[in-house]
C-alpha cells in the first residue's frame, strides 16, 4: 500500500542556508520594511511590541514572551498589524466627497490613516461631514429609543477587540432590550463552540499548547498554523524534537506545514524544520466521510477504547450502528481517499498512546461545520484523548479576541459565561444587572445582514468588520446594507462598507486601539489564557475607547435607567465580569504586562469528567454530506498574506501564489489540458471568477482561490445549522478564457 508519509529527503539545494532561492517568507527583509513604515512613531511601536498583548492571532503573547516557549515570541503578522497602532489621523476632509475615495482599494483606504472624528453622511449627501460626539450620540440614541428593540442589531468584529469591549457590547444590547448581538467568532469557529458545548459541555480547547510537546500524534484538520499562527511553528519544532508525529488532513499540502524556517530558532532559521510527517489529501468537505472510514477500519480491528466509551460517554451504540451501516465505497467517494488510506490513519492512531487534534476554518466554514467538529470529537473520544497530559481537542483561533467574544456573551445564542439564551438564564442575568434582559433568540450576523435587506432593522451598529468583503455575494451585501435607516460604523480605519449609503444616515465613530483603551484590556487565547494588556496612552484626534462609546450610547438612549448600568471604568467592569462569569474569576486582579491566568487549568474535562449535565461526553452520529454534482470541482477559499480582510501582499510568501491564483492539482491540469499560469474562468449559477492556474499539491477534484476575492461565486444564505457560520465553498465548472 502506498504511504502518505512525506518524503523529507533533501537535495543539495535544500542545504543552502536560510532557504535562499526557495519560496518562503523573507522575515528579516520584511522586518526592515516594517521598521521603515513605522519610522514616524518608532518609540510607540516598540512599546506596543514589548508591553502589549498581541492583537494578531489567538496563540497569545504578552510583550515578547509567552507561557509555552523560552525565548522571544514574535511574528510578521503582528509586525504587519503594527501600523494600525502607530499611524497618524487621516485628514477628515477626504471624506467630504466619496467619488474619489470609492476608487481606492481597501489597503489604500487603510493607509490614509486613523479615523479620528465622528462623521455623518445623510442620504443624498456626496460625502461625510464632521459632527460633535454629543450630536452623534443623540442621533443614534434617538433612533434606537424610538425603535422596537427587535429592530436594532449590533455586530462586533475581532480586530484587536478586548474582552471588555465584548462584555460591554452585550450588556449594552441587553440594556437596550435586544439579543441581536453577535461577533466575528460566528464567522470562523461558531460550529466549534456549538459542537463542543453539546458534546463536552465546554466551548474551548481542552488542552494547552504544551500538550503538543511529546504527544505521540498531533493532527491538524483543515488548519494551517504556519500561515495563521506563525509562532506555532516554533512549538512544532520543539514537539518534533521530542518525537511527536505531525499529521496534516487537508486538501492542500500547505508548503509552510511541509517545511518552515523558524527565524528565532538557530538551526531552523538556517536549514528549516520539516514539520508534517504525513499528509492525507482529503477532498474539501470530505472530512466527515474520512473520519467515518477511519472509525470503520478501527472498529474492525478492535482499536477503539470501548471501556472509556462505555464508562465516560453516551451515544456510542448509535454512532457504532451508523458506522456499521455506512458503506466504505461511499466513504471513499465522498472523502476522495481510499480505504487503505483510512487504514493508514487508523494505524497511526492505534500506534499512539496520546494524541492532540487541532482544527480550524477548513473544518468549520461549511454548512456542515458543526458535524465536522463533531466527528473530530467522536474520533478523539474513541481513544479517550481528552483531559490528560499530551491529549486534547483544540479549535485553534486565528483572531486574537474571538475566544473571549462568546464567553463574554456577545453572541445571539449565549449570555455571559456561554449560558444559553432562554427564559431562565435571562431571569438570572436580569437579577445580576438590575434591569430586564430579553429571553428571545437573537439573530446571527448573517441573519442581521439579510434582515437589513428585508427592511427589518431600524439601526445596524457595526463595531469594526467589513461585510462587503467578508460575506458571500458582495453585491447582495451592498444592497442589504443600504436598506437600513441608520448604520453606525465604529472603527479605527476606513473600510469600503462605510461608503454604502443608508436609507437615512451613516455615522462613523472613531475608536481607540486596544493599546490606547482606557484602563487596559484583556484577551483570551486559544488555550484559555486570559492576558492583560496595559493602557499605552496615545491621543489620536477625538478617538474614544470602544467600550466607552458603547456605554455612552446606552446611557444616552435610556437616561432614566442609566444609574443601573455600572461598569464606569475598565477596573469596575472586570470586577463585574469576575462575578457574572465565575470561570473568569481572577480577571479583576490583572494589572501589569505579563499578568495572566489560564481558566480551567491546563486541561478541561480532566479525568474524563465532562461539563455536561450527566458528566459524560455525548457522542452523536452526523450524516455524511452529499458529493459534488457531475463534472464540478470542489472550490474552497483560502488566505494569502493577510489578516482577515486586510491584505498585506499581492503574493503569498508561503506558497508563491498571487491573489488571482486558482490552485489546481497536476492531474486535473493534465486532464483539462491547461498549464501553470494559464487564465481560466470558474463558473457556477452565482457568477464567474477569472484567475490563473496555479499548480499545487492539491487533492484532485479540488480547487482553491483566495478569500475574500472568491466570495463572488459563493452562494449566500447557506449556513451551518449548529454554529451559523456561512458557506465559503462552492461547486464550479472550469472554462477556458
Ligand atoms: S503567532 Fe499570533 S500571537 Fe504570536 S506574535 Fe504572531 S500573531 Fe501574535
Amino acid at each position: 500500500m502506498s504511504s502518505h508519509a512525506l518524503n523529507h529527503r533533501r537535495s543539495l539545494a535544500d542545504w543552502i542556508p536560510f532557504g535562499l532561492g526557495q519560496i518562503k517568507p523573507k522575515h528579516f527583509r520584511d522586518m526592515l520594511g516594517i521598521i521603515w513604515k513605522n519610522r514616524d512613531n518608532l518609540p510607540y511601536a516598540y512599546k506596543v511590541v514589548t508591553e502589549g498583548v498581541c492583537d494578531g492571532c489567538a496563540l497569545g503573547v504578552a510583550g515578547l514572551h509567552d507561557w509555552t516557549i523560552d525565548g522571544p515570541h514574535l511574528c510578521i503578522t503582528r509586525l504587519n498589524l503594527l501600523r494600525l497602532n502607530t499611524m497618524p489621523a487621516l485628514d477628515h476632509h477626504v471624506l467630504e466627497d466619496m467619488s474619489e475615495l470609492e476608487k481606492l482599494h481597501t489597503h489604500e483606504l487603510r493607509e490614509l490613516g486613523r479615523l479620528a472624528h465622528p462623521m455623518l453622511r445623510e442620504r443624498g449627501a456626496k460625502g461625510f461631514r464632521r459632527i460633535p460626539w454629543d450630536d452623534a450620540y443623540a442621533r443614534i440614541a434617538r433612533r434606537i429609543r424610538a425603535a422596537d428593540p427587535k429592530r436594532v442589531a449590533i455586530f462586533v468584529t475581532s480586530r484587536g477587540v478586548t474582552n471588555e469591549t465584548y462584555y460591554m457590547a452585550q450588556k449594552v444590547a441587553r440594556f437596550l432590550g435586544t439579543n441581536h448581538i453577535d461577533n466575528a467568532a460566528r464567522l470562523c469557529h461558531g460550529p466549534s463552540s456549538a459542537a463542543m458545548e453539546k458534546t463536552l459541555g465546554v466551548a474551548a480547547s481542552t488542552c494547552s499548547y504544551k500538550d503538543w510537546y511529546g504527544t505521540d500524534l498531533l493532527v491538524f484538520f483543515g488548519s494551517n498554523p504556519a500561515s495563521a499562527q506563525p509562532v506555532a511553528t516554533k512549538y512544532l519544532h520543539e514537539a518534533k524534537r521530542l518525537g511527536t508525529k505531525v499529521v496534516l488532513v487537508n486538501p492542500l499540502l500547505e508548503p509552510g506545514m511541509k517545511r518552515y524556517w523558524v527565524p528565532s530558532t538557530a538551526g531552523s532559521a538556517l536549514f528549516g524544520t520539516d514539520i508534517a510527517d504525513y499528509w492525507f489529501p482529503v477532498s474539501q468537505g470530505g472530512d466527515i466521510a474520512f473520519i467515518y472510514g477511519v472509525l470503520k477500519v478501527a472498529l474492525g480491528h478492535g482499536w477503539i477504547d470501548e471501556a472509556f466509551l462505555r464508562e465516560r460517554c453516551t451515544g456510542w451504540a448509535e454512532l457504532k450502528s451508523e458506522i456499521h451501516k455506512l458503506k466504505i465505497e461511499i466513504l471513499e467517494a465522498r472523502s476522495g481517499l481510499a480505504r487503505t488510506t483510512m487504514l493508514e490513519f487508523a494505524n497511526l492512531m492505534h500506534a499512539a498512546k496520546t494524541g492532540v487534534f487541532v482544527w480550524s476554518l477548513g473544518i468549520t466554514q461549511h454548512p456542515h461545520g458543526s458535524d465536522g467538529v463533531q466527528m473530530i470529537l467522536n474520533l478523539a473520544l474513541t481513544r479517550g484523548w481528552v483531559g490528560r497530559d499530551r491529549t486534547g481537542v483544540m479549535p485553534i483561533r486565528s483572531d486574537s479576541s474571538v475566544q473571549g467574544g462568546a464567553e463574554m456573551g456577545a453572541y445571539c445564542t449565549a449570555f455571559p459565561g456561554v449560558k444559553a439564551v432562554n427564559a431562565e438564564n435571562a431571569a438570572w442575568l436580569a437579577r445580576e444587572y438590575g434591569f430586564e434582559v430579553p429571553a428571545w433568540a437573537g439573530m446571527t450576523v448573517v441573519e442581521m445582514v439579510e434582515a437589513c435587506g428585508r427592511g427589518e432593522l431600524e439601526a445596524f451598529y457595526n463595531l469594526g468588520g467589513n461585510f462587503l468583503r467578508a460575506l458571500p455575494e458582495p453585491a447582495h451585501v451592498a444592497r442589504s446594507m443600504a436598506n437600513v435607516p441608520l448604520r453606525v460604523h465604529q472603527d479605527i480605519i476606513l473600510t469600503d462598507q462605510m461608503f454604502i449609503e443608508a436609507r437615512e444616515e451613516v455615522i462613523l465613530l472613531p475608536a481607540k486601539t486596544r493599546y490606547e483603551q482606557d484602563d487596559g484590556g484583556t484577551e483570551t487565547s486559544t488555550e484559555r489564557r486570559v492576558m492583560f494588556s496595559p493602557e499605552l496612552p496615545r491621543k489620536v484626534g477625538e478617538c474614544r475607547a470602544d467600550w466607552k462609546i458603547l456605554r455612552d450610547i446606552a446611557v444616552t438612549t435610556h437616561p432614566e435607567k442609566a444609574h443601573l448600568f455600572g461598569c464606569e471604568t475598565g477596573w469596575r467592569m472586570r470586577e463585574e465580569i469576575a462575578r457574572v462569569i465565575p470561570f473568569y474569576d481572577g480577571v479583576q486582579h490583572l494589572r501589569r504586562i505579563g499578568d495572566a491566568f489560564q481558566y480551567g487549568g491546563a486541561h478541561l474535562c480532566a479525568g474524563g469528567v465532562f461539563a455536561t449535565d450527566d458528566g459524560k461526553a455525548h457522542l452523536s452520529a452526523p450524516q455524511v454530506p452529499a458529493g459534488n454534482a457531475e463534472g464540478c470541482f470542489h472550490l474552497s477559499t483560502r488566505r494569502g498574506k493577510q489578516f482577515d480582510t486586510l491584505i498585506y501582499a499581492e503574493t503569498d510568501p508561503l506558497t508563491g501564489a498571487d491573489r488571482d491564483a486558482i490552485f489546481m492539482s497536476d492531474d486535473d491540469a493534465t486532464r483539462l489540458g491547461v498549464e501553470n499560469g494559464e487564465r481560466i474562468v470558474l463558473v457556477n449559477d452565482i457568477g464567474r471568477y477569472e484567475g490563473r492556474v496555479f499548480l499545487a499539491d492539491l487533492a484532485p477534484g479540488n480547487l482553491q482561490v483566495m478569500w475574500p476575492e472568491g466570495n463572488v461565486i459563493i452562494r449566500r444564505g447557506v449556513a451551518d445549522t449548529g454554529g451559523g457560520v456561512p458557506e465559503y465553498n462552492a461547486q464550479v465548472r472550469v472554462e477556458s478564457r
